[in-house]
């Protein structure tokens, strides 16, 4: 049975900016594996290994994500910004409204004295830098396997992992299980960890679109039936996120696209011009699912595992970034101190540490979207009033400001900030 320091099961973006930050402890035995086919990129013994292109293409139907300042920082710490930030929009301003209503408010980096809020990129060109990073680390990474059994043993788990492909199976120790396995974790599920499904009742339709004018403003516009996010993304296009009931998504998703494009239009208005272009459109179910417990002994949760979050604020990947930054920070320590890893007790002390950090995220994300969503006359006023005193109110505003670069709590793994982000 093959021996491992750390499992992480799960390669999605999470998985995999893990697996990157832990590589660069050096003599670390780490496992990564991943359920879905990761075609060119498997080290495992038995896969071809396939060379990767890694080099940007312009997508027109790919999701993208915001990153916050405080995540560049930490992707430049595990020198990795540089090659991300080559195909990402810097955003400059954020601007809220809402439909039908005279409340606006403008978040400038300029005011906030930031060269930018934050920046926008495509996942697929995130997840491109990643893997690339990944490839040359002595990290091993399995797929299309997945984790389908775990026992408790002295100091660790052992694990029972399934390749889907070859059919076969493989059982291997691990002292630190890590659960990066997505909103519907197998690890969550394995050791029993409840865990609070709440369904929005909305879902998101996701796709690209083309305007006739373009910036680097982002744009989050609230309307009684949900938000509709347009950012900024290179090549003159704008990632698109409308939120809607689920009926209403899965129309918009049949419509043709010049009908499409007259709905998106007719509820964002004419700030952008005219819209002319649109990919192929996506919907994602939103539901705010949160693990009760993030760690259990030799056993960590993260990413949407731990919380899957409404895209609305744009803060699922920032905060799970800032969980990888203090979880490798917590096992660069217990190496150097040769302690061992995924005691229970260290492992409370991060979760610990982490929960303030959570919670404020999670609030936020949930009462920004209940405010806006609520579609009674009155309240709609009140909303409108709260947009209109927020524009005036600085503190206000910049205490969003805080949340959407991601400074609330800021997580170093050690090196020298970049200035420039
Ligand atoms: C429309 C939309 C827009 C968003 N925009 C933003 C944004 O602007 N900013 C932001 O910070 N966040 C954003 N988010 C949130 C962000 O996308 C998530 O936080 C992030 O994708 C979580 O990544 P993850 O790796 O935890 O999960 P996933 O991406 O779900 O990855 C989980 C991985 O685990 C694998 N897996 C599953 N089961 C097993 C198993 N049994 N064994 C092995 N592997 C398994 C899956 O194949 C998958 O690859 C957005 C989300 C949505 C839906």
């Amino acid at each position: 049975m093959t021996q491992y320091d750390i499992t992480i099961v799960g390669g999605g973006s999470v998985g995999v900016t893990l697996a990157c930050a832990l590589a660069r402890i050096a003599q670390l035995k780490i496992l990564l594996v991943e359920a879905a086919p990761m075609k060119g990129f498997c080290t495992a013994v038995g896969v071809d290994v396939v060379a990767r292109k890694h080099e940007y293409r312009r997508y027109f139907d790919a999701v993208s994500t915001a990153l916050s300042r405080g995540t560049a920082e930490i992707f430049h710490q595990l020198n990795l910004w540089s090659e991300i930030r080559q195909y990402a929009t810097p955003l400059q301003q954020i601007h809220i409204s809402e439909k039908d209503r005279f409340g606006q408010s403008v978040i400038d980096a300029k005011q906030e004295k930031v060269p930018a809020l934050g920046y926008v990129v495509e996942n697929h060109w995130l997840t491109s830098v990643l893997l690339a990073q990944l490839q040359k680390t002595s990290v091993e990474c399995r797929s299309p396997v997945s984790i389908t059994a775990v026992k408790p043993i002295n100091e660790g788990w052992e694990v029972v992992l399934s390749n889907t492909a070859q059919q076969t199976k493989d059982v291997v120790s691990t002292k630190l299980l890590v659960g990066s396995d997505g909103s519907h974790s197998s690890v969550r599920k394995l050791l029993g960890i409840e865990a609070s499904h709440e369904d929005y009742q909305q879902t998101a339709v996701v796709t690209n679109v083309v305007t006739e004018k373009q910036g680097l403003m982002a744009f989050e516009r609230f309307m009684p039936t949900g938000p509709l996010a347009l950012l900024p993304l290179i090549e003159k296009r704008y990632a698109l996120v409308w939120s809607l009931p689920p009926d209403q998504a899965k129309a918009m998703i049949e419509l043709s696209p010049q009908d499409f494009l007259v709905h998106v239009q007719k509820n964002f208005g004419h700030r952008l011009g005219a819209f002319t272009q649109v990919g192929e459109r996506n919907l994602y179910p939103l539901q705010l699912i949160q693990a009760k417990e993030m760690v259990r002994p030799h056993c960590v949760l993260l990413g949407n595992a731990a919380r899957t979050l409404h895209p609305v604020a744009g803060q699922g990947f920032n905060l799970a970034v800032r969980d990888i930054a203090a979880l490798t920070a917590l096992i660069q320590r217990q190496y150097q101190r040769q302690q061992p890893l995924g005691d229970l007790q260290s492992l409370l002390n991060f979760s610990e540490q982490r929960q303030k950090d959570q919670t404020k995220v999670v609030q936020f994300t949930d009462t920004l979207l209940r405010t806006f969503s609520r579609p009674s006359e009155g309240w709609l006023g009140l909303r409108n009033l709260g947009l209109v005193t927020f524009d005036l109110w600085p503190s206000a505003k910049h205490l969003l400001s805080v949340h959407a670069m991601g400074k609330g709590a800021y997580v170093k793994l050690g090196d020298k900030p970049d200035e420039t982000i």
